[in-house]
């Protein structure tokens, strides 16, 4: 065997392992443990789909992020598969905070109801079902505030941090300084974003 064949085999392999300790990973871990305690437990078929596949990210968070499990999520992000809920949520979160940074200071009525129509149809069809019935029951107790770029801004970071909190990831500050920074226009010079 030359040294590509050997190299290519040492790859197989190691994908085959990464494979086989994701399956066992997630065979032994406890059912859907982000789904908050008063709704009923859904079972597999309520929700059979990529989308709600989080459970392995969501352990490994908890488990302090265990450099090996950040290998084998390394393997699933290179190839190019259906969304799960950690790869959905973060392109999610990242297209709706680029429209609230953008979103005009002082919006027509209907362009408020315009963003409040998104944000219920968004809720109504979250593909990640757990994700969505608690952002449906969230918006309904908190709802949409789209009457202008802070007030959306805002609001969606606090909804954001609602998430956050219940996975134990950090809080972001919602103050528009930082929410800006982040989503508008970075001084960093690596952003690149000087012609904003
Ligand atoms: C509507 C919605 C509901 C969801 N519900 C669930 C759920 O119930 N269970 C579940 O397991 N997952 C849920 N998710 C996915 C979850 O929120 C994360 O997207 C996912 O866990 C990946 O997390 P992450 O650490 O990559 O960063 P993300 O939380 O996706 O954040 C991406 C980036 O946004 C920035 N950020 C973080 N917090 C804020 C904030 N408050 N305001 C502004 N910017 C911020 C940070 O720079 C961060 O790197 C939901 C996603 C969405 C869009």
């Amino acid at each position: 065997m030359n040294k590509t064949s050997s190299s290519m085999a040492k790859s197989d392999e190691t994908a085959a392992a990464a494979a086989a300790a994701t399956t066992t990973f997630k065979r032994n871990l406890p059912k859907m443990p982000f789904v908050r305690k008063s709704q009923p437990i859904p079972t597999v078929d309520d929700c059979d789909r990529p989308a709600c596949d989080g459970v392995a990210d969501f352990m490994t968070a908890a488990m302090g992020r265990i450099q090996h499990q950040n290998q084998v999520k390394q393997k699933i992000y290179e190839a190019e598969c259906p969304p799960n809920s950690p790869q959905l949520g973060r392109s999610s979160w990242t297209l709706l905070h680029s429209m609230a940074a953008w979103y005009p200071e002082n919006p027509s009525t209907e362009e408020q109801n315009m963003m409040v129509n998104f944000v219920s149809a968004l809720a109504r069809f979250y593909p990640c079902t757990w994700c969505a019935s608690d952002f449906q029951e969230k918006v309904q107790e908190k709802p949409v505030q789209a009457t202008s770029r802070k007030d959306l801004s805002v609001w969606l970071c606090e909804q954001h941090n609602v998430v956050n909190e219940k996975l134990g990831a950090e809080i972001f500050p919602c103050d528009m300084k930082t929410l800006d920074e982040r989503w508008r226009k970075s001084g960093n010079p690596q952003c690149n974003n000087d012609h904003l």
